[in-house]
C-alpha cells in the first residue's frame, strides 16, 4: 500500500504519537517529528542515516512563535523574519534552554523558519509543538522534491508521506546566521542574497568549510546524484570531450545537438532561474536512474538564485 496521503489529521495523529511524518514544504520535502520527542528526533536521524553532528531546522506556524523558541532577536533578524516569512529563509540564534541538544548538535545556537506551503502551515497549526524537519532523503543525497522521490527512498521506514505536490522553490532555505549581530549567509538557498540584502544591506557569504560541519549543507560532496556528474561554462567541449560515453545533461535554457546524449533536461526554456531552481532536484534524480556513464551540467548565471543552482551542481559533482 502507499504511503502516500493528503489526510492532515492522520499527520497530526502520527505526530502526536512521537512517530515522524514527511511533509511537504515550498523548498524539498521534510522528514518531521516534534522537536520536544527524542524518540521522534532519534528516529529522523536514524531513517536518515544523519550524523548527530548535523543540527536540524525548527519548523514555526508563525513569527509570532520565534520567542517560544529563541532567546534573542537582533533587530535585523526580525526585520528577516517579517519580511520573508512565511518563506525559504533559514535564521539561526540564541536557544532557548528548552530546546533539546539534540535539535541543535549541542549548540546553543538553533535554526527555524515558518515554511510557506499552505498544507504544512495548516498541520503546524494543529500540533502543540513545532516540527524539526531535515530533509527527507538519506543522507548526502539528492533531496527529495515530490512526495514520490521521497516514497522511493523511504517507503519501507516510515508510515506517511503528506503530499502536498511538488515543491515550488525546489532547493533548499537560504540560512542566516548572526554575529555581533550582523547577519551571515551560511548557506545559499531558494531566497536570493539580493532580496536579503535589499532588507539588511551587503551581507557577507560564509558559505564553505569555514563553518562545516556547522551546516551539513555545506559539506563538500551533498545533494549528489550515483551517476559521475560534472560542472561546466563550456559544455559543448565538455560533451565532445566524452563521446565514447553515455551522456546525460542539463542545461540553462538550451538544447544542445550532439547524437552522444543519450538524455538533455532544459530546466527553463525562456530563462527563469525560479523555475530552473524548482526542476533543478527532479532533473537529477531522473538522469540518476537513467544509467548513464555521466551527467553533464552547465554552469548558470552567477547571480540570484543562479549562484544558489550552481552551489548545488558544484557540490553534486563531488
Ligand atoms: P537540511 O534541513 O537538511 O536542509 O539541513 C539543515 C541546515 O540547517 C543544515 O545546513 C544545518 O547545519 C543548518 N543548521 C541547523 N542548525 C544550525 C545551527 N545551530 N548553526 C548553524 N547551522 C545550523
Ligand atoms: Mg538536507
Amino acid at each position: 500500500m502507499s504511503i502516500l496521503s493528503k489526510d492532515i489529521s492522520k499527520a497530526v495523529a502520527l505526530l502526536n504519537a512521537e512517530e515522524i511524518v514527511a511533509i511537504p514544504t515550498e523548498t524539498v520535502y521534510g522528514l518531521a517529528g516534534n522537536i520536544y520527542s527524542e524518540k521522534a528526533i532519534t528516529s529522523i536521524f536514524e531513517t536518515k542515516q544523519r550524523p548527530f553532528f548535523n543540527p536540524l531546522i525548527v519548523h514555526i506556524p508563525s513569527v509570532d512563535n520565534l520567542g517560544e523558541i529563541v532567546d534573542y532577536i537582533p533587530e535585523k533578524a526580525k526585520l528577516l523574519a517579517e519580511t520573508f516569512w512565511p518563506g525559504p529563509l533559514t535564521l539561526v540564534l540564541k536557544k532557548k534552554n528548552t530546546i533539546p541538544l539534540l535539535i541543535t548538535a549541542g549548540k546553543d545556537t538553533v535554526a527555524v523558519r515558518v515554511p510557506n506551503h499552505p498544507t504544512t502551515l495548516k498541520l503546524l497549526r494543529q500540533l502543540d509543538f513545532p516540527l524539526a524537519a531535515p530533509s527527507a532523503n538519506p543522507f548526502s543525497s539528492i533531496s527529495p522534491t515530490t512526495a514520490e522521490h521521497v516514497e522511493t527512498y523511504f517507503k519501507d521506514k516510515i508510515k506517511m508521506v503528506l503530499d502536498g505536490g511538488a515543491c515550488a522553490s525546489g532547493i533548499e532555505s537560504t540560512i542566516v546566521g548572526f554575529e555581533n549581530d550582523e547577519p551571515i549567509i551560511y548557506r545559499l538557498g531558494s531566497t536570493a542574497i539580493e532580496d536579503i540584502e535589499v532588507i539588511v544591506g551587503k551581507i557577507e557569504i560564509k558559505n564553505s568549510k569555514e563553518i562545516a560541519p556547522d551546516a551539513p549543507g555545506m559539506l563538500e560532496r551533498h545533494y549528489a546524484p550515483k551517476t559521475k556528474t560534472l560542472l561546466t561554462d563550456n559544455i559543448i567541449n565538455v560533451v565532445n570531450e566524452h563521446m565514447d560515453k553515455r551522456i546525460g545533461v542539463i542545461t540553462y535554457r538550451s538544447k544542445i545537438e550532439n547524437a552522444n546524449i543519450k538524455e538533455q533536461v532544459v530546466l527553463s526554456k525562456s530563462g527563469d532561474l525560479a523555475e530552473s531552481a524548482s526542476k533543478l532536484y527532479d532533473a537529477l534524480h531522473q538522469l540518476d536512474k537513467m544509467q548513464l556513464d555521466i551527467i553533464i551540467a552547465e554552469k548558470f548565471p552567477d547571480f540570484g538564485l543562479g549562484k544558489s543552482i550552481n552551489d548545488r551542481l558544484l557540490r553534486a559533482t563531488k
